[in-house]
């Protein structure tokens, strides 16, 4: 195989990647990534797919977020919050930002570049009471 076709193949596969994780948002992990590339890329591998996710990380073109424990990622680049459903472990995207303003101080000497907050709880379909 020349170096060009290696590329091109290599850069059919990031494509791929990151088309998967647009598909959706349900901001997938890689297991469901990996899947889903599979149909249309049958030999490629799952560390095939946790690098070109690593990339897509790296050159932010989707974000990780941390579930339960379980690294997944998301293409939504909208400032957003996460709702993570303790039942059905769903992730919600909440474009709401007027609660993005913490009221409170850190301490002296620290300078804050971003802030992370997510929400916890049931979402409207895992709540009982409806
Ligand atoms: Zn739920
Ligand atoms: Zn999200």
């Amino acid at each position: 195989m020349t170096r060009e076709t290696h590329q091109r193949k290599r850069s059919r596969q990031r494509d791929k990647v990151l088309e998967t994780v647009r598909s959706t948002e349900s901001h997938p992990g890689a297991d469901w990534v990996f899947h889903e590339v599979r149909k249309e890329i049958p030999n490629i591998s799952l560390a095939t797919v946790y690098r070109n996710l690593n990339l897509l990380v790296q050159s932010g073109e989707i974000s990780e977020v941390l579930c339960d424990g379980q690294l997944r990622f998301d293409a939504n680049k909208k400032e957003h919050f996460h709702f993570i459903c303790r039942s059905c472990k769903r992730i919600y995207d909440i474009e709401e930002t007027r609660v993005a303003q913490p009221d409170f101080r850190l301490p002296r000497g620290y300078v804050v570049e971003n802030v992370r907050m997510d929400f916890y709880g049931l979402c409207p379909d895992c709540r009982s009471d409806k």
